[in-house]
This record gives C-alpha cells, structure tokens and sequence, in this order.
C-alpha cells in the first residue's frame, strides 16, 4: 500500500491502541447478506466491480453469521421468516451491526399486509435506515460509510444492558456522477 516506501525501515509510529483497533474494525466489515428480494439485486451490485464495495473493506459477504459483525437486510421479510432472522442477529459475533437496505425492509414498503414485517426495527436493532425501492448501490456504501464513520469516532456500540441501535436515517439526496464519456454506450 506504499506505506513501506513512506516510512523508513527502521523508523516507528506512535499511535493510540484505540484508534489503530478501530481503524482495523472500521475497515474490515464482513457482511452477512439477507437478501430476500429484489433489493438483493442491488445489494450483489454494490459487491461487483462497478462499485467495488471491496474499496471500504466490506465486501467479503459470510454466509455464517458467526464470521459476519454487518447484518444487511435487503428486501421484505415475511413474518414466518423473522425467527430465521432473529437467530442470524443473534449468533453474529459482537460488535454487530445493522443495515435495513430499502422501503420493504424498513417499513413493509407496499405491502402492507399481515403475512409481512412492517418494519425490522420491530424485532431487532437497525443501525442505518438506506431509503429507496431500490437503493443505488451508491446508496448502500453511505450506509456502510455512516458506520464506519461511527466506529472512527465512538469505536463500539453503544453497550450496557439492551443494544441501542444508532437509528441512522440516510436522506436520498445522492446525486449520480456523470458517466465518464469512454465508458457511455453508444458515444463516439
Ligand atoms: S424496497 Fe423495492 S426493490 Fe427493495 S425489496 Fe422492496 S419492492 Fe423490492
């Protein structure tokens, strides 16, 4: 990464132990993807090379929730599905997080009926609300990036008896860069 070329080989940093174990944890979430629907679509997305999740360190997707600490719901979960869900939450090891990724998962989105949750939050912490029907993937990563930047200043979750979600609401107000001219199909 260059930093050999920066620092002399015999030279030393200082630094305090908190800030190099966040900036570890901070950059090495592993994701366990819940994807029920077709949020999961934008969700494989984000993890393909057009928007590389693996730039912010997150994209080794575990399907063991005892090798993932970024629980990312992405589509409507039903209400026979919520114990599976629940049991994922709670073998994932600590400190964990949550992303609720879209309007279904959120909130029931359109459907709004019995057979689904009308919101995860009602069964288990979310950290950080992505709005969208879909998200962007764009959307996503500054869902990744609002945790990441807790870890950077808080370090943990808040802890202490009940898990306190951080109940971070993204506003959709991203604004999709133009497309570089090389890579617009059809230009000349
Ligand atoms: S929020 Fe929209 S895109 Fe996502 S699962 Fe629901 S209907 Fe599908």
């Amino acid at each position: 990464m260059g930093i050999e070329s920066a620092i002399p080989v015999d030279g030393f940093m200082t630094t305090q132990l908190r800030k190099v174990i966040n900036w570890a944890r901070r950059s090495s979430l592993w994701p366990m993807p819940f994807a029920t629907a077709c949020c999961g679509i934008e969700l494989m997305a984000t993890a393909s090379s057009r928007y590389d999740l693996a730039r912010f360190g997150a994209e080794v997707m575990r399907f063991s929730p005892r090798q993932s600490d970024l629980l990312i719901v992405a589509g409507r979960v039903s209400i026979k599905t919520m114990p599976v869900l629940q049991r994922i939450y709670q073998q994932m090891t600590e400190p964990k997080w949550v992303i609720s990724m879209g309007a279904c998962a959120s909130t029931g989105g359109v459907f709004d009926t019995y057979a689904v949750v009308q919101g995860v939050d009602q069964f288990i912490p979310v950290d950080v609300y992505v709005p969208g029907c879909p998200p962007r993937p764009e959307m996503l990563i500054e869902g990744v990036m609002a945790i990441q930047r807790y870890i950077d200043e808080e370090g943990l979750p808040p802890s202490g008896g009940k898990r306190v979600p951080l109940q971070i609401a993204l506003q959709p107000t991203h604004q999709v860069a133009p497309q570089p001219l090389g890579l617009t199909v059809g230009a000349t």
